[in-house]
C-alpha cells in the first residue's frame, strides 16, 4: 500500500469502510487466534517535565495539579491486583521525569518473582538515557511504549516543544537494547492533515516496532488546546484498520479515548482490527490525579474490558483472567460517559 492508497483509505466511509474493517478483522483473527490481550496498567506518577500542549499533566500545570508518585509497596500492591485477576501483562506508566528509575528497577525485579517470571512488563515512562533503558531491561522489563504522536516535524515541535528526532532516537535505543517497542499517534491534532496521518502510519512501520496505538485527540481543560474539537472516531478506526493490514503482527490497542468520545468506541476499535485492551489498576486515591485527558477520563475496569471483548465476539487471550477474583472489578452499567457522537 503506498501513501496515496493510505490517504484514500483514511477517508473511507459507508459500505467501503465496513469492507476495510472486515479485512482488518480477518487479518487480526488469522494472526491472533488466541484473542485479545489484556494489560493491567498502574500509573506510577503524574509528574512530567514535558509541556505538551494537549496534556493537562504538562509542566506548566505543575502548580495546579496535585502531584503523586507511588512508592514500591504501592506499585506492588496494585500489581498484586493484576496478578489476582489472572492478567500476565503489567504496564507501568508515568510522566517523563529523571527521578524514580532505580526504585522502578527494584519493583520490576519483585514483579517478576511475584509472577514466577510468567509476565510481560511494559513501561511507558518517556525519554530516558540509553543507560537507564538498559538498566530497566536488565531488571526484567520486556516492552517499552514511546509514542511519537505526530510525524509532522513542525507540528510536533509546535505542540510538544521538543524535536521529533529526540523521540525517534530514544525508540532506536530501546530497539537496540532488545525491548519490544510500541509507538503511537494522535488523530485530530490541530494542523494535522490526512497526508501527515499517512506519514505517521508509514513512519511507525519504518521503525520496526511491535506495537502501535491510535488515539483520537481529546481536548482537555487547562491546556492550550482545550477549546479545539476532538479527533474523529471514524478516522481513528480507519487508521487502526490500515495499520492492521500493513502490519498484521502488531499489538494495536483499542484505547479508552475511543470510549470517552463514544460509548462502545472500544468495541468499534476491536471491530476495526485492534487486539489489546488496557485495564486500570492505579490505586483509586491517585487515579483521579492522573489527568492524561483531563479530570473526567474514561477509566477502564476489568468488567468493562471483558464486556467490550465479548461485545466484539472475541475472547481474552489470557484464559486465566478471572473478574470474580477482583472484588469491585465489574463496572456498573453507567460506567460510560459520552462527550459527543
Ligand atoms: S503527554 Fe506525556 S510527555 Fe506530554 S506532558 Fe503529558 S505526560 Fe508529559
Amino acid at each position: 500500500m503506498n501513501k496515496e492508497e493510505i490517504i484514500q483509505l483514511l477517508g473511507t466511509a459507508g459500505a467501503e469502510q465496513q469492507l476495510l474493517f472486515e479485512q482488518a478483522r480477518n487479518i487480526r483473527n488469522e494472526h491472533f487466534p488466541q484473542g485479545v490481550c489484556i494489560r493491567g496498567v498502574v500509573e506510577v506518577s503524574n509528574l512530567c517535565i514535558c509541556n505538551c500542549d494537549y496534556c493537562p499533566m504538562r509542566r506548566d500545570n505543575l502548580k495546579m495539579n496535585e502531584v503523586f508518585a507511588l512508592d514500591e509497596s504501592e506499585i506492588l500492591g496494585a500489581v498484586e491486583q493484576i496478578r489476582t485477576c489472572g492478567i500476565h501483562t503489567v504496564f507501568l506508566q508515568g510522566g517523563e521525569t529523571p527521578a524514580g528509575t532505580r526504585m522502578l528497577g527494584g519493583a520490576i525485579r519483585k514483579i517478576r518473582s511475584m509472577f514466577g517470571d510468567e509476565v510481560n512488563i511494559i513501561l511507558n515512562l518517556g525519554v530516558k538515557s540509553a543507560n537507564e533503558y538498559a538498566y530497566l531491561y536488565e531488571q526484567g522489563a520486556t516492552g517499552y511504549i514511546l509514542k511519537f504522536e505526530t510525524s509532522d516535524r513542525i507540528n510536533h515541535e509546535r505542540l510538544r516543544h521538543e524535536s521529533l528526532d529526540k523521540r525517534l532516537e530514544a525508540i532506536r535505543h530501546l530497539l537496540d537494547i532488545g525491548y519490544e517497542v510500541g509507538t503511537g499517534m494522535i488523530i485530530g491534532l490541530p494542523g494535522q492533515t490526512l497526508d501527515s496521518i499517512a506519514d505517521d502510519i508509514l513512519l511507525a512501520r519504518s521503525l520496526n516496532v511491535q506495537m502501535c496505538s491510535v488515539s483520537p485527540f481529546l481536548p482537555a481543560p487547562h491546556t492550550p488546546l482545550g477549546s479545539c474539537p476532538h479527533g474523529s472516531i471514524n478516522l481513528s478506526l480507519n487508521a487502526i484498520s490500515i495499520m492492521r493490514i500493513l502490519s498484521p503482527d502488531w499489538l494495536i490497542p483499542s484505547v479508552s479515548a475511543l470510549e470517552k468520545i463514544r460509548a462502545g468506541g472500544q468495541v468499534a476499535g476491536l471491530n476495526a482490527g485492534a487486539n489489546v485492551i488496557t485495564v486500570n489498576y492505579t490505586p483509586k486515591r491517585e487515579s483521579g490525579k492522573y489527568h492524561i485527558y483531563g479530570e473526567n477520563r474514561f477509566v477502564v475496569t476489568l468488567g468493562h474490558a471483558l464486556q467490550t471483548i465479548a461485545g466484539a465476539g472475541l475472547r481474552a487471550s489470557d484464559v486465566s483472567v478471572n473478574p470474580a477474583s477482583a472484588p469491585g472489578a465489574i463496572p456498573k452499567e453507567t460506567d460510560h460517559e459520552i462527550v459527543s457522537s
